[in-house]
């Protein structure tokens, strides 16, 4: 059997190409250890489906600070192997449980089963500037990487962001 090509093709289209900027963006991406571990784990028991959840911490000039995430269900069940979509009731239980809290919602996660962690041109769309988006690329049922990105209006892309971890 032919190995599987975890690039697909439309990854080097310039359509997808024009999506990614090559400047870093300023701030690094801090993540707590359980964040990140929770992060994986919802990305691998999801697969083959495209899961997608909410980054919850702080957002200073220098980082954004990820505490904690949650799964939210990803509604876009037509094309759940590649496309999500926020379940907004999902969103809204979130939003409620950590009112009156310092936590905010920060960033939105998804999983790329089978592809690289790097945005589509339909990520994008769909971004929100400000927010954080951490993409867990899922090759044959395991974590490959990890790559976050941020949308900036300005340039109309995604900037890559460093990635750290939170020593406790
Ligand atoms: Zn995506």
């Amino acid at each position: 059997m032919p190995q599987k090509n975890y690039v697909p093709e439309r990854f080097q289209s310039p359509e997808y190409l024009a999506a990614l900027a090559d400047t870093s963006a300023p701030q690094t991406a801090i993540f707590h250890k359980n964040a990140l571990n929770h992060m994986q784990e919802i990305a691998v028991k999801g697969y083959p489906n495209e899961i997608c959840g909410l980054l919850l911490g702080n957002i200073t000039a220098q980082d954004w600070n990820i505490h904690d995430v949650r799964q939210i269900d990803n509604i876009n069940t037509e094309r759940a192997a590649d496309r999500f979509q926020l379940d907004p009731k999902g969103y809204q239980a979130v939003d409620r449980e950590i009112r009156g809290t310092d936590i905010e919602i920060i960033g939105v996660f998804h999983s790329h089963p089978d592809c690289p962690a790097k945005p589509s041109p339909t990520d994008l769309n769909n971004a929100w500037e400000g927010f954080l988006y951490p993409i867990i690329s899922v090759c044959d049922g395991k974590v490959a990487n990890i790559h976050c990105w941020e949308p900036n209006d300005l340039s109309g892309k995604f900037h890559p962001v460093h990635m750290s971890k939170a020593n406790s």
